[in-house]
């Protein structure tokens, strides 16, 4: 027997969490392990600073079935501090985090698990096509899939979202992570471990509407970049030697050509254009460089990445022990 725990970051979905626990509990009480018997299982909300009746209709379910539980955020922290907490929370030996919308189809918990027997300790779900997403939206998220890999050493899966199985042994490694800066693909991708995949069609949303618009979607891309990777604070250098060099080269051809042939035309259009071009770079290298200086600051005050408010429902006690033993 295994005991799983379905971690759901929620955020004023009020319509969206009566059909996800009546389909969510069918797919995890038809879970059998190999011996035959039914699996334990836990769903454990993360109530992110919802404004709506959220919260209301996790309470109602957690009276109808007691493995429905929650936490409740202080306020709105974003979907990566619910994670966290979530993940912090979550007792079970296996931790599924996935977005209450069933835009990730809970059937394929099944197939997740039966690759996790096989010896994987992390198993993430591949979406087969993006045809539910606009086109602009599926080009920006290659995009970033592409830039994110090759600036970043520890390569993130392409279209893999937050829907994944982890085992105890990753779950205890992201909580371990200090940061504040929660990009959690990047904190899985740096986890290592035996990593696998699974497909799956993702379909659209149900109910409710998306909480990401474009501007939060590019906030995220630089979280993410930015926690990856440090090539963008590098490339200065790179790119200051090769002007400088230039820029040399150009001077010594422009003494040779004084000496030989005396002072012609001033060059006001191509100092303009010099000038304005470095004075460019350099706002644009200050900025990255104030980026990372901002995140430094919000990493050093080393204020809690969530606060909770309310818990509803305790984890089963066994779960507990088994989290305890690290069995
Ligand atoms: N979510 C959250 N906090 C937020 C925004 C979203 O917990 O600040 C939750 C939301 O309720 C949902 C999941 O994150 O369960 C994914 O959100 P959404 O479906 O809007 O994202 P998309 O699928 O469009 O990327
Ligand atoms: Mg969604």
């Amino acid at each position: 027997m295994t005991t799983l725990s379905v971690v759901v970051p929620v955020k004023d979905e009020e319509e969206a969490i009566g059909p996800f626990v009546a389909q969510v509990a069918a797919v995890l009480d038809g879970l059998r392990d190999p011996a035959g018997a039914a699996e334990r299982w836990e769903i454990l909300f993360i109530d992110d600073g919802s404004q709506d009746a959220t919260l209301a209709a996790i309470i109602t379910a957690n009276l109808a079935d007691p493995r429905i539980r929650a936490i409740s955020l202080s306020r709105n922290f974003g979907k990566e501090a619910a994670l966290s907490a979530g993940l912090e929370h979550a007792v079970g030996q296996v931790v599924i985090p996935i977005d209450v919308d069933l835009q990730d189809p809970p059937e394929v918990i099944a197939a997740m698990l039966a690759r996790w027997r096989e010896g994987f300790e992390v198993v993430y779900g591949v979406r087969r096509n993006r045809l539910t997403d606009s086109l602009p939206k599926r080009m920006t998220a290659d995009l970033y899939y592409r830039a994110h890999n090759w600036l970043s050493m520890d390569k993130i899966p392409e279209h893999a979202g937050d829907f994944r199985l982890l085992d105890r042994k990753v779950v205890d490694v992201i909580n371990r992570m200090p940061e504040r800066n929660r990009f959690m693909k990047g904190l899985f991708a740096w986890s290592g471990f035996r990593q696998t995949s699974v497909e799956y069609d993702r379909v659209e949303r149900k109910v409710g509407q998306t909480k990401f618009n474009y501007w939060k979607l590019w906030t995220l891309a630089i979280d993410g970049i930015t926690s990856a990777s440090t090539v963008p604070l590098r490339v200065w250098s790179y790119l200051g030697a090769g002007i400088a060099l230039i820029s040399l080269l150009y001077a010594g051809f422009l003494l040779v050509r004084t000496m030989l042939f005396g002072v012609d035309v001033p060059g006001y259009a191509s100092m303009m254009t010099a000038i304005l071009f470095l004075g460019g770079m350099q706002l644009l290298s200050l900025g990255v460089l104030g980026e990372y200086v901002g995140r430094l600051l919000v990493e050093a005050k080393h204020r809690p990445i969530y606060v909770v408010r309310d818990e509803i429902g305790a984890p089963a006690t066994d779960m507990d022990a088994m989290k305890m033993d690290g069995a």
